[in-house]
């Protein structure tokens, strides 16, 4: 019938909603499994004694992977089904040199909105609702990269699906941006700096977050609240540095 959506329909939604929930707590297990596996080989004994932590980071990880996979669902079944969206797959839709552009678009676009959600949820009363959880874990683990109370998971799950409707991106730079958000995601809790001392203290070092600088966030709170960049914190003066895990 006109202006209906068919059970069909509703039903292809759901499963990709379903199979993209999946896809994403897999994906959590295994780059967080995997990066904890490489922090016994690098740091033996760090994680001691955090069994408990670790159980409940993994529990708060997978209830978000829930809220993460339904909007990313539904918005890949729309651009599947419905053509839907501003994902293209021709390299030469766009020109070339919008490649990288795209990238940084979407990195510093990310990166604005966790910014500003992270300082209004750092209020006392939103922090106590929303935010508590992710800071529950005292020092973060590889495993933390996703604990957060559901408030905070709908806050970040909803960024990319919004994206994909207002900024062109090639299909391919766009499984980048989803690698860099994963990579990030883990390593930035996992304790220790992956990154060469030569570039996190270089000039454009002094740009980028790595765990030297989330570390920080999670000693000290009230400062270093930035994703990828370290744009926002410098110029709001929220910079605090660099620790050195
Ligand atoms: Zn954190
Ligand atoms: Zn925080």
């Amino acid at each position: 019938m006109a202006g209906q959506v068919s059970e069909p329909t509703i039903l292809a939604a759901l499963l990709s909603a379903l199979a993209m929930t999946a896809i994403v707590g897999v994906r959590y297990l295994l780059a967080s499994g995997g990066f904890a596996l490489a922090t016994r080989g690098v740091r033996p004994g760090l994680y001691a004694g955090l069994d408990r932590q670790i159980r409940s980071e993994i529990g708060w990880s997978l209830l978000s992977a829930a809220i993460y996979g339904v909007p990313a669902g539904i918005v890949a079944w729309a651009w599947q089904a419905l053509g839907w969206t501003r994902i293209y797959t021709g390299p030469h839709d766009w020109p070339l040199w919008y490649l990288p552009v795209s990238l940084l678009l979407y990195l510093f676009a990310h990166d604005t909105w966790f910014y500003w959600t992270h300082r209004w949820m750092h209020r006392p009363k939103w922090f106590r609702i929303a935010h508590a959880v992710h800071h529950a874990s005292k020092p973060p683990t590889a495993w933390a990269a996703m604990s957060f109370h559901p408030i905070e998971a709908i806050t970040g799950a909803v960024v990319i699906p919004a994206l994909v409707f207002l900024i062109p991106i090639h299909v391919g730079v766009l499984a980048l941006v989803l690698t860099i958000m994963t990579v990030m995601g883990v390593t930035n809790h996992m304790g220790w700096e992956m990154f060469p001392r030569a570039l996190v203290h270089s000039r454009l070092g002094g740009w980028l977050i790595t765990a030297s600088h989330h570390q920080r966030h999670h000693e000290h709170y009230q400062c270093n609240y930035g994703l990828y960049f370290r744009v926002w914190d410098r110029l709001c003066g929220t910079d605090r540095g660099l620790s050195s895990p």
